[in-house]
């Protein structure tokens, strides 16, 4: 079986974002692979626990993506500031001849591919266009483990996962996919306050859950925990009315969201605070100005850091995407656009010292967490759509026994999916269009 098939075989998605099938990802010829093991939003372990404890798999998953894209030159990247975790890098490459180190800064956001990819190689990527237009392709350290689990035979049925915040043992787990949320917190201890609000992901990106015995999927990075009323938990709870009405309000066009928003500098046509004025004044809104919201990666530095009038020009960027996207419109414009001029990027980058400031979470942060623990659940609840494209198929019935890596669910014919594996081994008690669940 070839490269690319076992990988689609094994189920391999991108872990570090919105779960794009790997195999298909891998289905283009580049230059340059980076390993992206930057980690840029506060409070998440998971890329440094994988390069400090099992960089070698990172760089045999590194060799296979570079034989199957024909890649002549690899680069692991990962801060600066990592000092142990670079010496060990640096050891493990000593005798690689065509896979390099890139160091970076603590800014936010270092580990946005199309920011990554300029800051390591110098090239940009065209806005609404992908790594492999400017030749290169960008993989999450823990994508890159995946992929050389799955040259061993083993499918993806583990996700590593920070929990931290008000937990008593703040840890990098190792959670069977489908481990229900709660069953996480409880491997670390449990929670330390009342009427706890779990924030999933990043502090930056990530979604408020309320229900905790939400399933664990293969492209979740954290569990944050915070008291009901911390500032992050009233900032992800603000509904869309409340954010228009304080922004007709407030939006005083002083265009720092604009300024100092990495696309915007990259030089892409993101102006939000265009948008920001636009919504402000009622008007019709130019299709040009509109549409540029798809520009928008909702890295939120402009709503935790950039308005001085605490807006948040990312949400109204996300909501103009669901509405747009619900009427079935899709972006023409930005594709249309030529490349600007790339501004000052550089000197303009935003330490991440800086932005934990402003998100309050600084006791939660820590120089190091607790790692090794590992969720064995009695029951695993397994959704059948965890990534980019089609929900997958399910192939077995309620009443069968799977083993451990048995396949549950299947990519539906001729479509973009990824293939979904049982995470323990029992009898399955419940199937649906979207969910198998597993009992011991
Ligand atoms: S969230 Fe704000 S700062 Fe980030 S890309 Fe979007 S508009 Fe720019
Ligand atoms: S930074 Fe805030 S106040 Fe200034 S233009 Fe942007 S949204 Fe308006």
């Amino acid at each position: 079986m070839d490269l690319i098939e076992t990988i689609k075989q094994m189920g391999v998605v991108g872990a570090g974002g919105a779960g794009f099938p790997t195999h298909v990802k891998l289905g283009n010829q580049v230059e340059i692979v980076i390993a992206n093991g930057t980690e840029c939003e506060p409070l998440l372990f998971n890329d440094k626990y994988i390069l400090n404890q099992h960089g070698n798999d990172v760089l045999q998953g590194l060799k296979i993506v570079m034989q199957v894209t024909g890649a002549k030159k690899g680069i692991i990247a990962l801060k600066k500031k990592q000092a142990q975790i670079v010496e060990r890098v640096k050891s493990l490459l000593a005798d690689q001849e065509n896979i390099s180190l890139a160091l970076l800064d603590d800014f936010y956001p270092a580990g946005d591919e199309q920011i990554l990819v300029y800051i390591v190689t110098g090239r940009v990527i065209d806005q609404g266009q992908l790594p492999m237009t400017v030749g290169c392709l960008v993989s999450n350290v823990e994508t890159l483990r995946n992929i050389h689990f799955a040259m061993m035979g083993k499918p993806v049925t583990r996700r590593t996962i920070t929990c931290i915040g008000e937990v008593r043992d703040p840890s990098v787990v190792i959670a069977r996919i489908g481990t229900s949320m709660e069953d996480v917190i409880s491997e670390c201890g449990g929670v330390l306050v009342e009427n706890p609000v779990v924030i999933v992901g990043g502090p930056m990106m990530g979604y408020i859950e309320k229900d905790l015995n939400s399933p664990i999927t293969k492209t979740m990075t954290g569990l944050i925990v915070l008291p009901e009323d911390h500032f992050l938990v009233r900032k992800k709870s603000m509904p869309m009315s409340w954010v228009v009405r304080q922004s007709k309000a407030a939006c005083c066009q002083c265009t720092y969201c604009t300024e100092l928003c990495p696309r915007y500098l990259l030089g892409h046509e993101l102006y939000p605070h265009k948008i920001m004025r636009n919504i402000n004044l009622d008007i019709n809104i130019p299709p040009e100005v509109i549409e540029n919201a798809f520009l928008c990666s909702e890295c939120g530095l402009c709503e935790v850091f950039a308005c001085p009038m605490e807006l948040s020009p990312r949400m109204v960027n996300h909501a103009i995407k669901i509405n747009l996207l619900e009427m079935n419109y899709r972006p023409q414009l930005i594709l249309k656009k030529k490349q600007s001029r790339v501004n000052d990027l550089i000197n303009r980058k935003i330490p991440v010292s800086r932005i934990k400031e402003r998100l309050h979470i600084r006791q939660y942060d820590r120089k190091e967490i607790k790692t090794g623990l590992e969720t064995n659940p009695k029951q695993v609840e397994i959704l059948l759509k965890q990534h980019t494209g089609d929900t997958s198929i399910p192939v077995v019935r309620e009443g069968d026994l799977v083993e451990e890596g048995s396949l549950i669910g299947e990519i539906p014919s001729g479509k973009l999916g990824a293939r979904v594996h049982a995470s323990i081994a029992g009898r399955v008690t419940l199937v649906n269009n979207e969910r198998v669940i597993i009992k011991r």
